[in-house]
């Protein structure tokens, strides 16, 4: 097996869903709150975050690359953090990631984390744009005068925007969830919600006649779909959050053959993978929970290899912020394929040469054929 652990070592990620690194210096409770993701508020106690799976993984994996001996404690680890400054961290950490390609999800405007120009200067690696469906038609209602416009407006921006992004991303599970009727809505349907939206004054899109309107438009431009499923912060409703739920919207849309992404999934990984099982083009990773279940992972990765076939599973970090998430979600995927895989090679469950092609598929080629990646 160490020639396999050597091949999983050496393979380059597409990095399929990703955000911003922190762009400059921050103190110990802004790092300690980006290490909770369930709780949207902050964190009474913040020191409580490196009390967890991801916070041992931290100061295991990522302490060498701050000079650091393995298990630092906190006050070394951030310490040593605070001497470096964020923007070495995240220089040693994205260019350890072994990723090629980050597809960044654009859809925080947050002027405290890089884009992904600034993504693609820091990691030495390629950044490619995925849009934010929610947020493109919050922005157009802001701007358009007449709500009855809301459709023509939104479909020539997202055709422009098609042109250099390489897919498009719908946070439904954030906004009422998956049990919702998200059949084509007729046109006048869409101005009448335009107008009712426009008429409000909301923050957020959470106007389902909208949403429905801008996953069709997507899917219908050809532009993959990524849905953030399950794991996130309290503002959802987990339960809501099941892909099982999107059974009827993937009967309907099934015969578009435009890719469907289930990103995060946890804990409904194995939902997730029957569902790619079950139709033509859904997808799925477990990013985000990978990092956040640490020693965890490998258990995690594992269920992610049941029912789905190997060509619909992908690889993400979903980091965001500490640069420390975008190694380490690349960190924990090596050590648990090695483990898993080079675990079924061990038990001749498998051969080494169909591992060494199952690897290749998940760390990059589905990635780069169902984006169409230069
Ligand atoms: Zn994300």
């Amino acid at each position: 097996v160490s020639a396999f652990a050597d091949f999983v070592e050496g393979i380059e990620l597409v990095d399929h869903h990703v955000h911003g690194p922190f762009r400059a210096d921050g103190d110990e409770a802004r790092f300690q709150n980006a290490l909770n993701e369930g709780n949207s508020a902050q964190l009474r106690d913040p020191s409580q975050s490196y009390e967890t799976q991801l916070g041992f993984a931290i100061r295991r994996w990522c302490a060498e690359l701050l000079d650091l001996p393995r298990h630092a404690n906190p006050a070394e680890y951030w310490g040593r953090r605070a001497e470096l400054g964020e923007v070495e961290v995240g220089r040693r950490m994205t260019r350890a990631a072994g990723v090629s390609d980050w597809l960044v999800d654009t859809g925080f405007r947050a002027t405290d984390y890089l884009d992904p120009a600034g993504l693609a200067e820091l990691s030495g690696g390629a950044a490619h744009e995925i849009v934010r469906l929610e947020v493109l038609a919050e922005e157009i209602i802001a701007r358009i005068a007449d709500p009855a416009d809301f459709a023509s407006e939104f479909g020539a921006k997202l055709h422009d925007l098609s042109l250099s992004a390489v897919g498009a991303k719908s946070v439904l599970a954030y906004r009422g969830g998956f049990a919702q009727d998200l059949g084509k809505p007729t046109p006048s349907a869409v101005a009448e919600a335009a107008r009712r939206w426009s008429g409000g004054n909301h923050r957020r899109l959470n106007d389902v006649t909208l949403i429905a309107h801008g996953i069709h438009a997507a899917l219908e431009l050809g532009m993959p779909l990524q849905f953030h499923v399950g794991f996130g912060d309290r503002d959802l409703d987990l339960e809501k959050a099941n892909p099982a739920l999107l059974m009827g919207f993937l009967r309907s849309v099934e015969h578009g053959g435009t890719p469907i992404l289930l990103l995060h999934c946890y804990p409904y990984e194995r939902e997730a993978g029957y569902l790619a099982q079950a139709f033509e083009n859904v997808y799925l990773d477990v990013g985000l929970a990978t990092n956040f279940t640490g020693a965890r992972s490998a258990a995690l990765l594992a269920r992610s290899f049941e029912l789905a076939p190997f060509s619909k599973i992908l690889y993400s970090s979903d980091a965001y912020g500490p640069s420390e998430l975008h190694y380490l979600g690349a960190r924990l995927w090596r050590n648990s394929v090695t483990q898993v895989l080079g675990g079924w090679i061990d038990d001749d469950q498998w051969s080494e040469s169909d591992a060494r092609k199952v690897v290749q598929l998940v760390a990059r080629d589905n990635a780069r054929r169902v984006y169409e990646l230069p």
